[in-house]
């Protein structure tokens, strides 16, 4: 289980079927949240085990996010938070998991994307919708 709430471990799940991703919570990740790899053509995605679930679920559907746009590899590694990849890439985890995006006021996140990954870390709330 990535998440309590079954919703968003289901879509977890279902997405790195379509991306052909595995996820492993490692303890050895000291220095950042998370990261991806791909080898023989299979995604990896390792995730530091001490984050707190708000943090876990971001981190590897930001990490998915980056393997649906393709962006993996040394160029597109994040040196800075700022960087154009990572804004694009926040953009996209908004829009694609809007199904299990709870936030009201919904278009502020596509804003926190743009502005600072750690403001929408922070305010970006995952769960459920019946629709
Ligand atoms: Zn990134």
């Amino acid at each position: 289980m990535y998440c309590r709430n079954e919703f968003v471990n289901d879509s977890i799940i279902n997405q790195c079927n379509m991306l052909n991703a595995s996820i492993t919570l490692s303890s050895k990740l000291n220095i950042c949240a998370a990261l991806t790899y791909c080898y023989n053509g299979k995604n990896y995605i390792i995730v530091n085990d001490k984050l707190s679930e708000q943090k876990r679920v971001f981190s590897i559907l930001h990490e998915l996010s980056h393997i649906d746009l393709g962006y993996i590899g040394e160029k597109y590694e994040k040196k800075v938070d700022s960087s154009i990849y990572e804004k694009i890439v926040n953009l996209n985890l908004v829009y694609k998991n809007r199904r299990i995006i709870n936030n009201k006021v919904y278009i502020l996140l596509y804003l926190y994307a743009i502005i600072s990954e750690p403001i929408l870390t922070k305010k970006i709330v995952f769960g459920g919708k019946n629709v």
